[in-house]
């Protein structure tokens, strides 16, 4: 997608802090982060948001799991928890229309969300 911040990123169009890639998705860290750790993983592919998702793409948001079980490893916090936020559509407050899972971690954070 031509005009997509996050395709641009992908593309290394523009910089952004990418810790992990391969051909179904990108890890990078979030330019603003609400937490010690807060990752971005989004799926190369441009899907919208969860609700643009098409059946076909059940296993790349698959391995967007994968691929927060294998950060929060990296990164230490598998153990001390992790919060996954995908956030999907104007009263979730997602900004950018492609499809991203938040991973926010390294300290305790608040609850009950919302
Ligand atoms: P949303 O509100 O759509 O779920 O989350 C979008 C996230 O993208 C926000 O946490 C915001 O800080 C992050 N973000 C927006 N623009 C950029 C950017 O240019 N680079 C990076 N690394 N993160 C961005
Ligand atoms: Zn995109």
């Amino acid at each position: 997608m031509k005009d997509c911040l996050f395709c641009k990123i992908i593309k290394k169009e523009i910089p952004s802090e990418i810790v992990y890639q391969d051909e179904t998705l990108t890890v990078f860290k979030d330019i603003n982060p609400a937490a010690p750790i807060h990752l971005l993983i989004i799926p190369n592919k441009h899907i919208v948001s969860v609700q643009e998702m098409e059946p076909e793409d059940e296993e790349i948001l698959g391995k967007l799991f994968s691929a927060a079980k294998k950060a929060a490893e990296v990164y230490g916090i598998s153990n001390s928890g992790y919060r996954l936020i995908i956030n999907n559509g104007p009263d979730a407050h997602q900004e950018i229309p492609h499809l991203h899972m938040h991973l926010l971690g390294g300290g305790k954070m608040k609850h009950p969300m919302g």
